[in-house]
Order: C-alpha cells, then structure tokens, then sequence
C-alpha cells in the first residue's frame, strides 16, 4: 500500500531534492537538516526511532510532490518551535520570513486538539484549518505530517491510534481531495481505517486476496487486448492494472454494494500523449467491448472542480465482466495524483517557488466562478466556505455538461449556475423527465433541465430561501435591489427623518446645512436620493450619518480623569473563553462590539490570527456565518473586560463629574471618557472596566438617575 518508503538518512533526501530544486537553494535545505538535528538530539519517538527521522520523512513524502525548498525546509523544522524551545526570531534570523510563517502555520495547526466526534464542530474544524491558513503550503506540510504520524501509528495505544484515525478522516481527507492530492488522501485513508475500523479494514483486504489471482489474470488478458487495438491503431500507449484502495471499496460497501458488485474492481488505466488520443483511445474501446450505460464521464472536457481531468467508461469486457477504464495523458494523471501540488512540478528550469497569493488563487480556484459578480470579500469567504467544504455532487444538463454543485442544492441553485439568465427567467423545473418543485433536493446524476419564460416577472423571493448556494441568493437579491430601489427610497428618508426626530436633531436644517453636501462627498455620492437609497438598503445606517454630522462639530475634548482611570490593558485571558472542542487556539476579543463576561458571544475565525470573540447581536459579523463557530464564558472569570458606553444628555451642564462619582460604590471603573459636544446634546463616549454584565448594569441604571440623561446603550463600532 505504502508507495514511498520511509527513509532513514538526510544523504536519501538529499539524493531527491537535488533532482528538481536548484543548486543554489540546496544549501539551505542541509542547514535546516543541521538545525533541526541538533535541536531534536536525544529525543525519541514512540516507535523508539530517534525524532529527527519524523521531520525527515514528512520532508522526503513532499518530495514526491516536488514541493519547492520552501516547504522542505519548512517541513524539516516543523516541529521544532513546539517542541525544542527555540524561539521565532532564531527561525526568522536564520532561515526568512517565509519558512517562519510556513512553522508557525503548521504550529498553530498543531495546537488545536479535536476532541468532538459530534458532526457540526467536525465542520467547525475544517473551517478552522481552513480559515486560520495563511498560505496553502502549511496545509500541504500538514497533511504530510500526519502522513507519516499515520505510517508510525502501530507505536502508539489502540484507543489513541484510533482516535487518531478517525480525525484524519473527519477532518484531514476531506481537505486533501478538496486540493485534489489523491496519493496522499489514498494513503492517509487506507492507513486510517485500518486502524479505526481493523475488522472491516482486514476483511476487505482478505477479500481482495482471495480474489487476486483470478483478478489479476483477467486484468492483464484485458490489457493484452485493449493494448493490441492501441497498437493496430497506431497509438502510442501505456496501460496499467489499478491497485483499488481499501478505503474506496469500503465506501462502496457502505452504499450497501456487495464485494463482487463493485465494478471498478477490475480496473485499468490507459495513458496515452495527448488529448486527441485519449478520445480515440475511448472510440477504439467502445466499438469493441460495449459500454455500461450511464457509467461514461467527460471529465476532460469538463475537469472537476479540483482540476482532475480524465475520461472515465465501464465496458463488459473478458467473460463479459465489467471493467473500469480510465484514459488520461500524463499531464493530466500528474494533476490527478498530485492536485494543487502539480504546478510545482511544472515549473520550469531555477524558479520553483511559488508566488503565495497564486496558491491562494489555486486553493480558492473551485469556486473562483462564483466570484465573478462578487466582489465583496466577506461574502467571497462565505462562499468559499459555504460551497466548497461541503460535499458536492455531479448533475447534468439536458445537453450532458457536468455541472458541480454542493450537497443540498436545488434547480434554482442549478440555474443560477448556468447563467443568471436563466435563473432569473425560470419558470419551472424537469428533473429526469419528472416535473419536481423548486425546492427539490438534487441528487447525484440527476438529469437537469430548466424551463424559462423570457416573460417571466423575475425570481420570486421565496426562492432566496430555497436556492442553497450564496451564489443563487446573491443572484436573486441583486435582482431585487435593482427593482426594490424606489422602496429604498421612501424608507431611507422615512428611516433618516425617525432617527433625527429620535435623537432630537433637526431633520429640515440639516437639508439646508452644508453638513449634507459634506456627507455626500463623504459617501461619494451626487444626490440626497442617493443617500436615501443607501440608507433605505441597508448600506448606511442612520447612525453613522448622524455620528458623521455629530463628529463634525469640533468641541471634542479629551479628558484624563487622575483619580478614576486606571490604565489597565484589557488583554484576553484565553481561559476565560470556552470554544466547544478546542483548547490551545489563540482568543482575542474584538475590539468593535468587546464584549464583556456574561455578553452572549459567538467566535468568528480570523485568518491567520486566531479566534475573535463578538458579541452575538455585533453587525460587523452578519455577513461571515460560514467564519462563525459557538463559544462561551467560563463560569469562574475573576477580572475585569474593557467595554464601551454611550451616554446623551440634553446640553444643560457637562455631567461628566456626575458620571465619574457613579463608580464611587461600584466595581466598574472608568478607563476613559470622550465628551462630544454638538448644538443639541452631549455624548459621552465611556470606556470602562467590568466585571460582568450585571455589575455594568448596576453602573448604567445609577447613570440614568441623572435628571439630564436620555439616553444610554453598550456601542458597537
Ligand atoms: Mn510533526
């Protein structure tokens, strides 16, 4: 099963390395080797070898990608800033800023312990991988890593080791096929069930023993054949027998296939020089041995979203047993066998190195399309993580292209898919030749066609509901924001004119203010309608108009109260934030909504910075929920969180000593407090330090009780 063996000596990765990375890089990758050496001496691994065999084989299995001397020095010292002490600043002094942001990627991966089998904190996990990734090479290193852990998992308890299993299948697999490394997902599964599931992992692997022999003979007769075609024909060939992998089989059992049911079980590839080839190829097949309807994929002229091009065809072959063909250039089993890492091995000549942002793009490319109207990278993230991590299954158009959509998708998804146009004119939907409702559910194979009516009044709004894909509901309320654009109108001013009213602003000398054509020019924006539109859709509150106009004023006074503030730094405790699953992450508080023990909060997960913890009703994290994952406080929190209140009073004397002799008697302290000064009122911006909400509760009632104050509230920014 283990295609690449583990190596024993730096001389052996050595010997690879020099292959395919330029001369002038290698030096590098033997001082890494050094360095690490030196730091993981005297230590060893479970399985008694010495510790430095670990980082030297999770180097050597990303030789088999070609990774770029980046990565291989990274992968060397992957585990030394956990393990041996040494410090950021020594990685960065000696080896770059790149290879100190590949460790601390794969570090920070490191950190995180799963220990939730329950479904929805598995997702929360490969969002967080996901998300927490600066560069998709720390991905890379990581699944390497576990490769090997996996290799050298006989060494640990069984409960650990199955444990273990069962993660790098929940939460790893899923992320390797989503980059398309098939070796490595192969492998990593395999080993996996072998070690979660032994009984059913031995039971197959016996059966495919018994029944080797007489594969294997039909296997090579059929490759005799197909071969003698090839040649009759003049096209250049290889062919090899499949080795079908455990796990795959396993699946299929799981569908409730039996054992000899499963098709591809007699298996072939073909390889041939181009694309021409591979549908001749195809041809000469067909007219020999007929092929199983239904079992034929274009994925050449349709590559799946993870870049793997083929050309797939069951046949009844030799004795009238169906064999599995797949047909590819070499080119193409490359992409197939290597995924998001093939580029690497494309590069030609000195330059290896990959451009970081380009492997974004690469990483991101599946759903790329989607992005094209989209230009928002919130909602960008949403998508990504929306569609992509989700399963996804193939259907078809009425012509036979393959559309991809994920699980859970209906024929609006569909449409919208093909063209907005067609979203946007349907009128009905025929699934397999069975008329279905709009929120059907489809399935893998389904037959798709969409009926339109160039006359149709538009989606329905109804369907934002229905539709599965960010993609479609954009699609949808984009629509709608052009037609709702006179609704936004009128509810704009009405919205602008309340807030006014209700701040006791006048609304009429504003209009007549230079203040308005200030705050067009703010919003970059030529007329009052405009603003109304905006505000009407949402795209600007009512407050941040009058904040601007508020702000404008300039009697803003900045005030040091001596006595009262104290300077402390509101730094997270990260034990006082509990996230379901996980314990070693980093925890900030977001500094826009600080939420303060007691607050209901919720995490959003920052790339490349941790976890930030908002308030549950903050706006600015609306629009990221496939970023969001649960969290709570823990129970016992004995210090205080910096927060901030907002507090209007009519303009008849500043009350700023009135406020500050409120904490006399209360544990909430004043940190800080701005005055805002405009013609009708004061506003006082106050930071201060609580405990929890009850006592900040407590501090704001007793500020209410003076007569001039009407009103106060926690601020989100
Ligand atoms: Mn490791």
């Amino acid at each position: 099963m283990t295609k690449i063996k583990d190596i024993q000596t730096y001389d052996e990765l050595y010997a690879v390395v020099k292959t395919y990375i330029p001369e002038i890089e290698l030096n590098d990758i033997s001082r890494a080797y050094a360095f690490a050496y030196e730091k993981h001496f005297g230590t060893k691994r479970l399985s008694g070898e010495d510790y430095i065999i670990h980082p030297l084989n999770v180097a050597y299995i990303l030789t088999s990608i070609n990774a770029d001397s980046t990565t291989i020095i990274a992968a060397l010292l992957h585990d030394v800033l956990e393990d041996c002490n040494v410090g950021e600043d020594e990685i960065l002094d000696k080896f770059g800023p790149e290879v100190l942001t590949l460790v601390r990627g794969v570090t920070k991966i490191n950190k995180l312990s799963f220990k939730s089998d329950n479904e929805a904190t598995i997702v929360n996990y490969r969002k967080i991988i996901v998300g927490i990734t600066e560069d998709v090479r720390v991905i890379i290193i990581k699944l390497a890593d576990r490769l090997h852990n996996m290799r050298t998992l006989w060494a640990i308890p069984e409960d650990r080791a199955k444990a273990k299993a069962k993660e790098t299948l929940d939460i790893l697999t899923p992320i390797a096929h989503r980059l398309g490394m098939s070796e490595i997902k192969s492998e990593l599964e395999d080993l996996s069930l072998r070690y979660y599931k032994p009984n059913v992992y031995f039971d197959i692997v016996e059966k495919l023993n018994k029944t080797k022999v007489e594969r294997e003979s039909l296997v090579s007769e059929m490759m005799h054949d197909v071969s003698t075609i090839l040649n009759e024909h003049n096209i250049k060939h290889e062919i090899k027998g499949r080795a079908k992998s455990v796990y795959s089989i396993y699946n299929k059992l799981n569908k409730g296939k039996k054992f000899n049911e499963i098709y591809d079980l007699l298996a072939l590839r073909v390889f041939v020089d181009t694309k021409d080839d591979c549908y001749q190829t195809l041809g000469l097949i067909h007219s020999k041995y007929k092929p199983i309807p239904k079992r034929f994929k274009d994925y050449i002229a349709m590559p799946k979203p993870n870049m793997y091009q083929s050309l797939h065809t069951t046949v009844f072959g030799i004795n009238g047993n169906p064999f599995e063909i797949q047909i590819r250039t070499y080119e193409m089993d490359l992409i197939a066998e290597k995924g998001i890492a093939s580029h690497w091995s494309y590069k030609e000549g000195g330059k290896v190195m990959q451009n970081a942002m380009e492997q974004k793009l690469q990483f991101f490319r599946s759903i790329m399309e989607l992005n094209e109207e989209e230009n928002k990278s919130t909602e960008f993230m949403n998508a990504v993580m929306n569609d992509v991590l989700k399963d996804s299954i193939y259907v078809y158009t009425p012509k036979g292209d393959v559309i991809e959509l994920p699980l859970g998708s209906t024929p609006i998804d569909f449409a919208y898919r093909v063209h907005s146009r067609i979203g946007d004119t349907m009128v009905g939907a025929i699934v397999n030749d069975q008329i279905v409702p709009l929120d059907y559910q489809l399935k893998e194979n389904d037959i798709v066609k969409i009926n339109t009516n160039k006359n149709s009044n538009g989606p329905s709004k109804e369907w934002i509901k229905m539709a599965f894909t960010t993609h479609a509901k954009n699609k949808i309320k984009s629509f709608y924001s052009k037609i709702d654009k006179n609704e936004n109108l009128k509810n704009g001013e009405e919205a602008l004119n309340h807030e006014f009213r209700k701040k006791k602003l006048s609304f009429n000398s504003f209009l007549e203010s230079e203040d308005l054509e200030k705050l067009l020019n703010e919003y970059n924006m030529n007329t009052l309608e405009d603003l109304y539109i905006a505000v009407g859709a949402g795209q600007i509150t009512p407050n941040q108009i009058i904040n601007f106009l508020t702000l404008e004023k300039p009697t803003k006074e900045e005030i040091v109260l001596n006595r009262n503030v104290h300077q402390i730094k509101s730094n997270i405790n990260k034990n006082d934030i509990k996230i379901e699953g996980i314990d070693e992450i980093k925890v900030n508080i977001a500094g826009c909504c600080k939420p303060i023990p007691g607050d209901e909060i919720i995490g959003y997960i920052s790339k490349g910075n941790g976890i930030n913890i908002h308030r549950i009703n903050c706006p600015n994290i609306s629009e990221l929920e496939e970023r969001i994952i649960p969290a709570t406080w823990q129970e016992t929190i004995d210090r205080r969180y910096e927060t901030d209140i907002l507090v209007r009073a009519l303009k008849e004397k500043n009350i700023l000593v009135d406020i500050v002799s409120k904490t006399v008697g209360n544990n909430t302290i004043i940190q800080n407090i701005n005055t805002i000064e405009s013609n009708e009122e004061y506003l006082y911006e106050i930071t201060v330090l609580t405990h929890n909400v009850d006592e900040l509760r407590k501090f704001m009632t007793e500020i209410k009780k003076i007569s001039s104050v009407f009103d106060i509230e926690r601020s989100i920014k």
